[in-house]
């Protein structure tokens, strides 16, 4: 392997090693592209999750506050069309002095607990607070009249007014409210009351008060709390009679507050809830929605969003690493094109580099075929330079020197033959130095027309010029030395200046095998010729 080929060799092996944990531009672009959709699709996924989860708040909280708002006006409906029957009896009982029992107390009574439907019992009590007349479902007038709580009673006879009372819980161990209105004669004279008991267990006549569904599909619920902050309704029953005063909702209820707020209640559970406080009964009533449920909802939700823009976003994706590519693309092969005039910079023929539709990597592309192609030029000039002589345009005395010792190296048979101008210092002396230029110039034309394709013809130094013939014997070789001395002898030149030539002749490997050897010998025998009279051939 020759040096130069080997020095280009490790060249390689630099720039590959080089190159090794480099990031290559397309790879660069691909990365880019894809860290920025990704982004993009994180970005805009949480941004809406954000914003759909503040909305989804919002709303929430508003239908909370508002369901409760619901629940609180049909329960004030309630009691306003509980109140007004109840006053319709009372004024039945107007005409009587007393409220003891009869048997038409009793009668008005079945009366007024079959018409309402809300009752779970209902009584009359005096104004001394002694019940008279009692009846309850199933039983009738044979009822517990127990169920009517003591404190509750005399409150109740005490009030003198409409009356409601706390729950509580009744010798059924039902929870109960009682709720009175009181009885006057005509002439303003309280006899006492008359009153029914609200059973507060769902699905009795609270439950009616949220259309019969306590828990709907976001798991939102309704619950109603006393003034004492305990359960008076509650989706779970069990629960009803539990105090849950602690609960910050019920807490703002029991200052008479309504409003709405994001809450952690006693289970740790995390809701979005919306209060109202009645004022007539001190009572409160809270809507809420555990966020949970909300989020998962909200993730079904981001699944269903991500499963639309996924196709689309890996459509765009895969489109833009296409482009990337084909941006990076250009200088990829640009790469190449310089890796090649490096490479092989004796190449006359460069590879074209395509037109590229991005304008700045067309311009690269141009600018760099510009300056390879003069490159290339300025290399040819160089070469020229170095090989050339400059007056006659042959190969000089460095090319020819290179051109014997490869034909040496091959062991390719050749011909030397040394060719010296006859008396030229005179042609110097009589014509001037131009003329004995232009006499060079023509000498060097005529011997290079004559020589065949595969000789080679150049200048030496001086009037001195060397034809190297390969594969000549000898006849051959003194044939076409012959041929040349006759050829320049007969050549007529610009300026009639008759030229005559010396020829000396060396075979290889004949002769001698070394240059060294050969051009001693053509020496020689030049020599020889001038001896013996200019104008000829030795070998
Ligand atoms: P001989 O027959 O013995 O060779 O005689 P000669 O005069 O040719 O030999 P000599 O070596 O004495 O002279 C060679 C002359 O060639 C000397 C030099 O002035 C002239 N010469 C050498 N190079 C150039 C050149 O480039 N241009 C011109 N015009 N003359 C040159
Ligand atoms: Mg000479
Ligand atoms: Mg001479």
């Amino acid at each position: 392997m020759g040096k130069a080929s080997e020095d280009r060799k490790t060249g390689l092996d630099e720039t590959s090693r080089r190159a090794k944990g480099k990031v290559s531009l397309r790879a660069l672009f691909s990365g880019l592209v894809a860290l920025t959709f990704l982004m993009t699709l994180v970005l805009t996924l949480f941004a809406s999750y954000r914003s759909e989860q503040k909305l989804l708040e919002t709303r929430t909280l508003d239908a909370n506050v508002r369901e409760s708002e619901r629940v609180g006006h049909a329960m004030n409906m309630l009691f306003f069309s509980i109140g007004k029957s109840l006053t319709a009896f009372a004024d039945e009982f107007t005409e009587l002095a007393t409220l003891r029992a009869s048997a038409e107390a009793k009668h008005e009574l079945k009366l007024l607990y079959d018409s309402g439907g809300y009752f779970s019992f209902v009584f009359v009590a005096g104004a001394d607070g002694s019940i008279s007349a009692f009846y309850e479902n199933e039983k009738g007038n044979q009822g517990k009249p127990e169920r009517v709580d003591e404190a509750a009673l005399s409150e109740a006879v005490k009030a003198n007014r409409s009356f409601q009372s706390q729950p509580y819980k009744d010798a059924y161990g039902e929870m109960v409210m009682l709720i009175s209105e009181p009885v006057y004669t005509e002439e303003g004279v309280y006899l006492g009351i008359v009153g029914g008991a609200l059973h507060l267990h769902a699905p009795d006549v609270l439950g009616e008060l949220f259309g019969g569904q306590s828990v709907d599909e976001t798991g939102s619920y309704t619950y109603i709390v006393d003034a004492a902050g305990r359960l008076i309704y509650h989706p779970n029953p069990k629960r009803i009679g539990e105090n849950v005063s602690a609960n910050p909702a019920v807490a703002q209820l029991a200052l008479g507050n309504s409003g709405q707020g994001k809450l952690v209640n006693s289970e740790g559970r995390m809701f979005l809830v919306g209060y109202t406080a009645i004022p007539t009964t001190r009572w409160g009533i809270v809507a809420q929605t555990p966020t949970d449920l909300i989020d998962a909802q909200q993730m079904e939700q981001m699944r269903g969003t991500l499963m639309v823009v996924l196709g689309p976003f890996l459509a765009l994706s895969a489109l833009a690493l296409f482009l990337a590519r084909r941006l990076a693309a250009p200088f990829v092969s640009l790469a190449d094109f310089v890796a090649h005039a490096a490479d092989r910079p004796q190449d006359e023929v460069m590879p074209c580099i395509k037109r590229h539709w991005n304008r700045e990597a067309d311009l690269l592309n141009r600018a760099v075929m510009r300056t390879v192609r003069e490159m290339k030029r300025q290399n040819r000039d160089l070469n020229d330079f170095a090989l050339k002589d400059s007056l006659t345009g042959l190969p000089n005395r460095r090319s020819l020197d290179e051109t014997l010792e490869k034909l040496a190296g091959d062991n390719q048979p050749f011909s030397l033959l040394l060719i010296d101008i006859d008396r030229f210092k005179s042609v110097n002396d009589r014509y001037g130095h131009a003329a004995g230029d232009e006499v060079l110039r023509s000498v060097a034309r005529k011997l290079e027309e004559t020589i065949d394709g595969s000789d080679v013809c150049g200048r030496y130094g001086g009037e001195e010029f060397i034809v190297v013939l390969p594969g000549r014997s000898l006849p051959e070789t003194y044939e076409m030395a012959e041929s040349l001395r006759l050829a320049v002898a007969a050549h007529e030149n610009s300026l009639r200046i008759p030229v005559t030539l010396s020829i000396g002749a060396s075979i290889c490997p004949l002769q001698a095998a070394r240059v060294d050897d050969l051009f001693e010998l053509a020496d020689r025998a030049l020599y020889r010729a001038k001896e013996g009279g200019r104008n000829r051939v030795v070998v």
